[in-house]
């Protein structure tokens, strides 16, 4: 079968890995100049960085297996990586059992509720029984007003705005939750977490150079304007500013819902774009800094203080040699945010001076003027606002229109967005459109 799949991300181009290694002929559209959609990456320092921060968990099995499926298990890292939280204007480290013991801004006794909470959760069996309950309510309930005040809430509320973050469900809670506890070997051992050497860039060169050796296409800089089914069910794509393209027996969006909506909307019942319609997103607004010295030995700090802008400084280097990178520290700062927000319109070079502000709050020894170099990433559609009932709004991978499939990250619940769940969907998709050519 002819397959055309819109989307360069990790959604689409393992669909089309999949479909193409069971020997479907598999053509991408990807409307930006490289690959890799929220998980792309830039040059930097004579080798490939990810715009916004990306690392693999244990847990994030689907993702190791395409590294082995596509020969790369050599280039992937595992280090053990620190993790801490600002919390009541103190940095603290927040990654083992003894780190949560020395934990000031806790009582003994929130701290047994915290660690109670997160283990009942990390171990539920059937999280339909957290469908019907807000993450807010699971929280207070289990673990507290103050562990939820001081913990849980800023998080909640940064991740997914002030308008939302009280409906999120608690199903999405519990699969968070419970992924990160099954990414440690032991409790009271370190996470570790991956990273492909070289970056996920290497990953995604490899899926094209696979994908096209199987007979394939991947077109780069194409955006997808329309598709079109004729009177034989076949699709046509109209990309690139009126080119048609041949007809195709079937195609899988992997593409947000709003994109989706305005170039297939027209195929689909109403029912099915109102379910595409009613899912929200949080944009994501990320500053990346190239900087002289190293701010702390964390690579992942969680910021619970609704005072501070950004919701996680990751420090990259922190996890990855800076020999990589000429010697420079490298460190994310990042958080969700509304497109009208004017923090997310804000030029460049204010961004940085605003952040900068916050960085000494939080590392005193820290100076403006050890940047070398800034960069900004925005991405409209970063992060589905999954609030209660989610499971029965989202749309089905299989639309409403002949031979059409959606597949992105608003239909992986209860797992949080992230490459593994997306390529687990990527195998469903593949799966399903191959059942339908037999
Ligand atoms: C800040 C941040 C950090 C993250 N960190 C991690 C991490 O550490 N580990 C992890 O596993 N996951 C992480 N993720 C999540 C991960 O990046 C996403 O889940 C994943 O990349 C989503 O892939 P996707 O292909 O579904 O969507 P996208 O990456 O959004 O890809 C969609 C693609 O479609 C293209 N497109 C859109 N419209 C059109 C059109 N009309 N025509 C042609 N092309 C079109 C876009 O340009 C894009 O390339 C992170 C995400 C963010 C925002």
């Amino acid at each position: 079968m002819k397959i055309v799949i819109i989307g360069g991300g990790i959604a689409g181009m393992t669909t089309a890995f999949y479909l193409s290694k069971i020997g479907h002929k598999v053509t991408v559209y990807e409307k930006e100049r490289d690959l890799g959609g929220l998980a792309k990456s830039f040059a930097l320092k004579d080798n490939f960085l990810e715009e916004y921060y990306h690392h693999i968990f244990l847990t994030d099995t689907y993702t190791v297996k395409l590294i082995e499926e596509t020969g790369l298990s050599s280039a992937l890292v595992w280090e053990e990586s620190r993790m801490g939280l600002y919390c009541d204007n103190n940095v603290y480290a927040f990654g083992t059992p003894l780190d949560l013991f020395r934990f000031k801004p806790l009582s003994l006794i929130d701290k047994l509720r915290f660690a109670l909470s997160t283990m009942y959760l990390a171990k539920v069996k059937d999280y339909s029984k957290l469908e019907a309950i807000s993450a807010e309510e699971f929280l207070i309930k289990s673990a507290g007003n103050n562990v939820y005040k001081k913990i849980w809430e800023p998080l909640l509320a940064t991740k997914f705005g002030e308008k939302h973050y009280k409906k999120i469900t608690a199903g999405w809670l519990y699969a968070r939750v419970s992924s990160r506890g099954r990414s440690k070997k032991g409790l009271f051992e370190r996470e570790k977490l991956g990273y492909l050497d070289g970056s996920l860039n290497v990953l995604f060169d490899k899926l094209k150079d696979m994908i096209t050796k199987r007979g394939g296409n991947v077109f780069t800089t194409s955006e997808v304007e329309r598709i079109d089914i004729d009177k034989d069910k076949k699709i046509t794509v109209k990309a690139d500013k009126g080119y048609i393209s041949e007809a195709f027996d079937k195609c899988c969006l992997c593409i947000p819902n709003e994109p989706a909506l305005k170039i297939a909307g027209h195929l689909f019942s109403g029912s099915y774009n109102r379910s595409l319609e009613s899912i929200e997103y949080r944009a994501v607004l990320c500053l990346m800094l190239l900087i002289e010295e190293s701010l702390s030995p964390y690579y992942w700090l969680n910021i619970s203080q609704r005072d501070v802008p950004f919701t996680g400084l990751m420090e990259h280097t922190n996890l990855v040699s800076k020999g990589k990178y000429s010697g420079n520290d490298i460190i994310y700062l990042s958080r969700y945010i509304s497109v009208d927000d004017s923090q997310y319109n804000m030029p460049n070079e204010d961004l940085v001076d605003f952040y900068s502000k916050h960085i000494k709050d939080i590392f005193p020894h820290f100076d403006k003027s050890i940047i070398k170099e800034s960069f900004v990433f925005r991405d409209t559609y970063a992060q589905p606002i999954v609030t209660k009932g989610h499971k029965d709004r989202m749309p089905s991978l299989r639309s409403t229109a002949d031979n059409i499939f959606i597949n992105n990250p608003t239909q992986i619940y209860p797992d949080d967005r992230g490459m593994s769940p997306g390529i687990r969907q990527s195998i469903e998709v593949a799966n399903i459109v191959n059942e339908e050519s037999n």
